[in-house]
């Protein structure tokens, strides 16, 4: 009897502490199998502040945040498909879904979670491995796809999930004075929320807040070492936007469920 898995994908050292972090605490508090696999290793990215890295040792030390965060989350150590930082639109994306098929047949997640179409805030790298994981999902079962790859043997995922932000949750930030927005090349890209009423999953992640937070500290070269998660945690982690965390269901080889979902693994356990 194996234990269920989890898989998250993303791009970037950091993607998943601040919208998926104590969902995957959370689930590895029950016993789950957690898995973080990231495209890059952050390294095109700003310094938050001199001195944590510098921009040639920048891929050793996020790596290190990001294994950092994992072992907050309980989470196995992360993977890397050893792509550069800003490039994912550019890769060979056989290549690329390749690799993640066969992630998904050596670990046999039973929930995917990735990007959505909107990549958060429309960042091009995102976009690409939302693209590529939810190809992936699918050619993963497949026997005629990557017979060549070990293991070949295909692996049925039961559920893909999309992480997504409410625009109920990014108008409270908007009240709090904080802007719902990331900066990239100097221009604030809002991120993509969708309505509360959309959203076909909601995870309470409030008994779990404090791994989050770790995890999300870890990333010290994104966050920097002066920031409300250092100075005012107690305000961050009472926030109930802060608590729970929001995806949309994209294909289930289950039922369609009825109503807000309130667990991942529903249906599966
Ligand atoms: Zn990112």
């Amino acid at each position: 009897m194996t234990n269920p898995t989890l898989m998250a994908v993303f791009a970037h050292p950091d993607d998943e502490a601040f919208g998926t972090g104590g969902t995957l605490s959370r689930y590895a508090a029950e016993g789950c199998d957690v898995f973080v696999v990231t495209a890059t290793r952050g390294e095109a990215g700003q310094i938050a502040e001199p001195g944590l890295a510098t921009s040639a040792n920048l891929p050793y030390v996020r790596e290190r945040e990001l294994r950092c965060a994992c072992q907050q989350y309980s989470a196995r150590p992360p993977y890397f498909l050893d792509y550069l930082d800003g490039q994912l639109t550019v890769v060979h994306q056989g290549q690329a879904v390749g690799k993640l098929v066969r992630l998904i047949r050596q670990l046999k997640p039973d929930v995917l979670i990735t990007f959505g179409p909107d990549g958060i805030y429309g960042h091009y790298d995102h976009i690409a491995v939302h693209r590529w994981a939810t190809i992936a999902y699918d050619l993963a079962a497949e026997p005629d796809y990557f017979p060549d790859l070990e293991p070949s043997e295909p692996h049925r995922i039961k559920k893909l999930y999309y992480r997504v932000s409410s625009q109920e949750g990014l108008d409270a930030r908007r009240q709090n004075g904080q802007r719902p927005a990331v900066m990239m090349d100097g221009v604030p890209f809002p991120f993509v929320g969708l309505p509360l009423a959309q959203i076909t999953t909601v995870i309470d992640v409030g008994d779990f807040v404090d791994a989050k937070l770790a995890g999300i500290l870890c990333h010290a070269t994104q966050i920097g070492r002066n920031n409300r998660y250092v100075e005012t945690p107690d305000e961050v982690v009472s926030d109930p936007w802060f608590r729970q965390e929001t995806f949309s269901l994209a294909h289930t080889t289950l039922a369609w469920p009825v109503g807000v979902e309130t667990d991942l693994f529903a249906g599966l356990r």
